[in-house]
């Protein structure tokens, strides 16, 4: 075992939603790489819950099919083996005392209830974990995305499951948390002396942060229509990443500690409201195209109902007013059917005061770093060296490339195999607690309603695009540009 993979107590998780896509494609493979690592102590539980009326083995063979392929046939069935079903209707009593029969036939165990279903039903399963006492004791539960469409909706939810679970044992899960790439910038920033002096305003030009798929809404229309690209992506996924960014040096790594910073940045983000939202917020609708070289809908059809008000793509211009970033503009920018899957930081340093070189040299461009969550998690810091040989003093700007896959020879794990087992052993660090999601919606309730009194549709742009050319607009009004890995 390697000295990462520390050991947790028995537990049971049990996933709301088992039979459902996250769970299915994300959160059983991230147990099953838990498992293989030895990490998932032998007495553990996992049970699956949905309606579906399916037995143990029925549910063992419906994850056989989709864990298997590369994986050691005898691992997987021994893995299986601590896997469990349980058909319930969260909306409904049947069932409910046997199943928490079979969890208190294991009172030592750290209970793990993850709610993988439609928020909606956060209420109705909170409520019946509470009546049955299944809160008590070492009991955790952990909460999707979205966590509302808004304000008042998130309260009603945070308020629902507070009257069942306390703060302490509730965890927000925003997987981008879980990014090797994202525990690196703490690293990064806090582990070297290097970088800290020059992370602020004085010596940083902007930031950038982009989040693109190539895919497009999928079978996710229904669910999509109702959030779009700012509910979706940025009120969750980029602003924690914005915060990790911006936030002051935590005095540790204490949950608290961390969480207290963030929400600070939080609570320093100017508003965007009717007064400036269109000029500081471009919001986008993909069109037919060419995506991943073949033809593809735009977004409307793809829904099945020809029309939509909803935005697939949001570009903003974000500014935190305290002394640290006072001026320094965070773009952002998501975006469904984008040329590229990609996310990333970029930290792009203001260019030295005065150049000595003659114009010969080539230009002098700015230091970035750059850090990829995805694909290839790793980290870029943009230099300007001599181009080697006796050809002249030319300048050429090149990356300190680190490359984590490359670097350390391993595929790092998913996101969710690190956030499952932290909230097994009760660290809610990486987790977002309830005024970080209040304070959130504070920030994005005023967008979403300067977008709707200004009746505006969002622009088109073709599926396979980096979105409307008023989002380049955006950042170029500024002097700036969107960053392009590739130069
Ligand atoms: P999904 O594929 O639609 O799965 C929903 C699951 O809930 C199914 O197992 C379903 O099974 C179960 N379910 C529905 N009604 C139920 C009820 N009354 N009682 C008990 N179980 C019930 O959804 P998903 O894509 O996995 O997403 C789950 C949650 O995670 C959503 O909140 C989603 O927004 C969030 N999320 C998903 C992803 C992703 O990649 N999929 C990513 C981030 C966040 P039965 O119909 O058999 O009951």
């Amino acid at each position: 075992m390697s000295p990462s993979s520390l050991p947790v107590d028995p537990f049971d998780l049990v996933i709301f939603g088992g039979t459902g896509d996250l769970a299915v494609r994300k959160l059983l493979p991230a147990l099953f790489h838990r498992f293989v690592d030895g990490q998932i102590p032998a007495s553990s539980r996992i049970i699956g819950i949905a309606r579906e009326a399916l037995d143990d083995d029925g549910y063992r063979e419906l994850l056989r099919t989709s864990l298997s392929g590369t994986v050691d046939a005898t691992q997987l069935d021994a893995f299986l083996q601590q896997v469990a079903y349980r058909s319930l209707d969260a909306r409904k009593d049947e069932g409910w005392a046997d199943f928490a029969a079979l969890i208190k036939a294991q009172p030592d165990h750290v209970r793990v209830f993850y709610l993988s279903t439609s928020p909606e039903l956060f209420v109705d399963i909170c409520a019946r974990l509470g009546q049955y006492e299944l809160n008590k004791g070492a009991s955790r539960v952990v909460m999707e995305k979205p966590i509302g469409r808004d304000l008042a909706s998130a309260n009603q939810i945070n308020d629902a499951v507070g009257r069942v679970f306390d703060e302490s044992q509730t965890f927000r899960i925003d997987h981008y948390l879980g990014k090797e790439t994202v525990q690196n910038l703490l690293a990064l920033r806090f582990g070297n002396a290097l970088f800290e002096p020059l992370w602020n305003a004085g010596h940083i030009d902007h930031v950038q942060i982009t989040v693109a798929e190539t895919l497009g809404v999928g079978h996710r229309g229904a669910y999509y229509d109702r959030a779009g690209a700012l509910r979706d992506m940025v009120q969750n996924h980029m602003l924690q990443l914005l915060c990790m960014v911006a936030m002051e040096p935590p005095s540790s790594l204490a949950p608290d500690a961390v969480r207290d910073e963030k929400l600070k940045v939080l609570h320093s983000l100017k508003t965007i409201d009717d007064s400036n939202a269109a000029q500081l917020t471009v919001r986008g609708q993909y069109r037919a195209g060419v995506a991943e070289g073949a033809s593809v809908p735009g977004y409307p059809d793809e829904l099945g109902h020809g029309k939509s008000n909803t935005e697939t793509f949001v570009a903003l211009k974000a500014e935190i007013a305290n002394w640290r970033w006072a001026g320094v503009p965070f773009y952002l920018r998501t975006g469904k059917r984008l040329p590229n899957r990609v996310s990333e930081i970029v930290v792009a340093f203001k260019p030295v005061p005065h150049s000595i070189f003659d114009s010969a040299a080539g230009p002098l461009a700015q230091n970035r770093l750059v850090l990829r969550l995805q694909p290839d998690e790793g980290v870029k810091l943009w230099l300007t060296i001599k181009h080697p040989g006796p050809g002249g003093l030319r300048l050429r700007h090149v990356p300190l490339d680190m490359s984590f896959a490359e670097a350390f020879g391993v595929q790092q794990p998913d996101a969710y195999e690190r956030l499952l087992l932290d909230v097994v052993r009760g660290n809610p660090t990486l987790f977002m607690r309830r005024d970080e999601v209040e304070a959130a919606w504070r920030w994005a309730d005023p967008i979403l309603a300067a977008w709707a009194a200004s009746g505006e549709a969002p622009r088109p742009y073709a599926a396979g695009s980096w979105g409307p050319s008023a989002a380049v607009a955006l950042i170029e009004r500024d002097g700036r540009t969107w960053n392009d890995d590739s130069e």
